[in-house]
C-alpha cells in the first residue's frame, strides 16, 4: 500500500505534492518523492523517510514546475532501498516519471520479457520500475511514426493492462506531452479525481485518497472507473478513456477496514460509515456468542477500529470507554522490522490506564489481527491493568491468506490465524474469548454504504484472487524470497548506483 498524486495547475506545485503526501502519509511511511515538470525539464527528489523528514527547503526549491506526480512508500514489494523510493523515471520514450500504488502479481515474467524483448533495463527489485517501463514501451509502440496523441496515449494504457496483472494504481508524467492516471481493469486500489476553478483556470488532481482532494480546497469529481485512464494534456485539457476489455470493480475490502483514513469516500462508500456498520454486525455476532451481562465495557484499540468500538458499544447498550492511549508521535507498528520491534513498539506506542480496566470484564475491539503481535501484546497489557477477564473482537474476518496487491501479508507462517482454529488463536492471544467478523457481514459493511458496490477483493480472508493469475507455486515462491530475500535480487551485485535526484542548492 502507498499513497499517490498527480496535480495539474497554473502555478507552481511543489507545496501542494508535499501537503498532499502529508495528506496521504498514513499509506506509507518508508519513504517519499516528488517529481515536478517545468518545460520538458524533469525534477525530482526521493528518499526514505516521512514525509516531513524527507524535504527540506533546499529539495522543495529544487521541484519547480506546474505539474507533478508524489509517492509515500510502504514497501510489499522489493526491498525498502533508497533505489526503489518513487517515482521512477526513464528517459525514452519523451522522459516518464512514474508512481504506482499496488502490485504486480507478473512481474518477474514482465522484467524477463522486458529485457529480452523489448531490449529495457529494469535496475531494481521494484515492480513499480517494471510498470514505467511496460508503459513506456507501449507509449513508444503506439506512437511510432507519428505524434504520441491522445488516442495513442489511451491504446499505450490499454496494452499496459494486456500486459501488467495485480493491482495498480498510477500516476506519471510525459514530458511535452502530459499527466497520465489509470487505474487496474479490477478496481482494486482506489484512484480519485479532484478539480479546482481558480481565477488562472482549471486545476485537477488525482489521488489515492479523497482526504487529499478536500484537504487542499478541490471538489471531488469521481473515482477513477476501473480500467479507466484519464490524460490531461499539456494544454490542461482532460480526455478521459476506458481502456480495459472487461472492466469490473472489486474494491480491496481492507482499504475499508485499516488502510484508509476514515474521512475518504473510496469508490462511492464513506469509510467512516462502512467502520461503523462493521461495528453493528460484530455486535449482532458478540450478542450470541457472550453473554452481555459479561461485559462491563467496550474498549477499541486506538486509532482505526474506534468506529467500530463506538457502535458496537451502542448497539449492545455496553458503556465504551477508552482504555489505551496512543502515542501519535510513534509509526505504525507493522512498519518496524523484525518481531521483536514490533513487539516493544507496541507498548511505546500504547499505554493503559488502570483504573479503566481495575476489576473489569473488558471487550477490545480491533479493526483486525494480522500477526497477531499487537493483540496479545494488548491483552497482556490490559491483565496488568487490573482487569478480570479479556474478551477480543476484530471487525475484520480472521487473516489466513497472504495478500498479492500490495498489501504486506506476504507469508502464510508470518499470519496468526493460518492453519489455526478461533479457539487456537484465542489461547495465542491470551485472551478470554475471541470473535471474529464474517466476511459475509464484512461485505454487507460496505455495500450497506454504496448497494453499486457487490464484488470485492478480499483474498486475505477467503483467499480467492480475483486477477487469477496467483497460484499455489506463486504464492510458495513469495514465501522463499520473503524467508530468503537475499536470494532474490540476483543481479544486486552487479547494480551501479543511479542517482536521479538533481542536485540542491544550498539552502
Ligand atoms: P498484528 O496482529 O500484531 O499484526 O497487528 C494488527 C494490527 O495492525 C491491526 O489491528 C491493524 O490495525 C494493523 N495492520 C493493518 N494492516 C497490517 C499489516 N499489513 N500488517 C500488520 N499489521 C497491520
Amino acid at each position: 500500500m502507498c499513497g499517490i498524486v498527480g496535480v495539474v495547475s497554473h502555478s507552481p506545485v511543489n507545496q501542494l505534492l508535499y501537503d498532499a503526501l502529508l495528506l496521504l502519509q498514513h499509506r506509507g511511511q518508508d519513504a517519499a518523492g516528488i517529481a515536478t515538470d517545468q518545460s520538458n525539464t524533469f525534477s525530482m527528489y526521493k528518499a526514505n523517510g516521512l514525509v516531513r523528514d524527507v524535504f527540506r527547503t533546499r529539495n522543495m526549491r529544487s521541484l519547480q514546475g506546474n505539474s507533478g506526480i508524489g509517492h509515500c512508500r510502504y514497501p510489499t514489494a522489493g526491498s525498502s532501498s533508497e533505489e526503489e523510493a518513487q517515482p521512477f523515471y526513464v528517459n525514452a520514450p519523451f522522459g516518464i516519471t512514474l508512481a504506482h500504488n499496488g502490485n504486480l502479481t507478473n512481474q518477474a515474467e514482465l522484467k524477463e520479457e522486458m529485457f529480452r524483448k523489448d531490449r529495457r533495463h529494469i535496475n531494481t527489485n521494484s515492480d513499480s520500475e517494471v510498470l514505467l517501463n511496460v508503459l513506456a514501451h507501449e507509449l513508444q509502440e503506439a506512437a511510432f511514426g507519428h505524434t504520441l496523441d491522445v488516442d495513442a496515449v489511451f491504446k499505450a494504457v490499454a496494452m499496459v493492462h494486456r500486459r501488467a496483472r495485480g493491482a495498480y494504481a498510477v500516476v506519471a508524467q510525459i514530458a511535452g506531452h502530459g499527466l497520465l492516471a489509470f487505474r487496474d481493469p479490477y478496481g482494486i486500489r482506489p484512484l480519485c479525481l479532484g478539480i479546482s476553478e481558480s481565477e488562472g483556470g482549471t486545476e485537477y488532481l488525482v489521488a489515492s485518497e479523497s482526504v487529499a482532494l478536500e484537504g487542499l480546497g478541490f471538489r471531488f469529481v469521481r473515482d477513477i472507473a476501473p480500467g479507466e485512464a484519464i490524460f490531461i494534456d499539456t494544454e490542461g485539457k482532460l480526455h478521459e478513456r476506458q481502456c480495459a476489455d472487461n472492466p469490473s470493480l472489486n474494491p480491496c475490502v481492507f482499504e475499508y477496514v485499516y488502510l484508509a483514513r476514515p474521512d475518504s469516500v473510496i469508490d462511492g462508500a464513506s469509510v467512516y460509515a462502512t467502520r461503523l456498520r462493521m461495528g453493528e454486525y460484530l455486535a449482532d455476532k458478540i450478542r450470541k456468542e457472550i453473554p452481555l451481562e459479561q461485559i462491563d465495557v467496550v474498549m477499541p484499540i486506538p486509532d482505526s477500529s474506534r468506529p467500530a468500538a463506538i457502535q458496537l458499544a451502542l448497539k449492545l447498550g455496553v458503556e465504551y470507554r477508552e482504555g489505551f492511549i496512543k502515542n501519535r508521535y510513534i509509526g505504525r507498528t507493522f512498519i518496524m522490522p523484525g518481531q521483536g520491534m514490533r513487539k516493544k513498539s507496541v507498548r511505546q506506542k500504547l499505554n493503559a490506564i488502570p483504573s479503566e480496566f481495575k476489576d473489569k470484564n473488558v471487550l477490545l475491539v480491533d479493526d483486525s489481527i494480522v500477526r497477531g503481535t499487537t493483540s496479545r501484546e494488548i491483552v497482556q497489557m490490559a491483565r496488568e491493568a487490573g482487569a478480570r477477564k479479556v474478551f477480543f473482537a476484530s471487525a475484520a474476518p480472521p487473516v489466513v491468506f497472504p495478500n498479492v496487491y500490495g498489501i504486506d501479508m506476504p507469508t502464510r507462517d508470518e499470519l496468526i490465524a493460518y492453519g489455526r482454529t478461533v479457539d487456537e488463536v484465542c489461547k495465542e492471544i491470551t485472551a478470554d474469548h475471541l470473535v471474529y467478523q464474517d466476511l459475509d457481514a464484512l461485505k454487507r459493511s460496505i455495500s450497506d454504504v454504496n448497494p453499486a458496490l457487490q464484488s470485492f477483493e478480499a483474498s486475505c480472508f477467503d483467499g480467492v484472487y480475483i486477477t487469477g493469475d496467483v497460484t499455489p507455486a506463486y504464492l510458495d515462491q513469495l514465501e522463499t524470497a520473503r524467508h530468503n530475500p537475499k536470494a532474490a535480487p540476483a543481479e544486486d551485485a552487479v547494480r551501479t548506483q543511479l542517482n536521479l535526484n538533481p542536485p540542491v542548492a544550498a539552502e
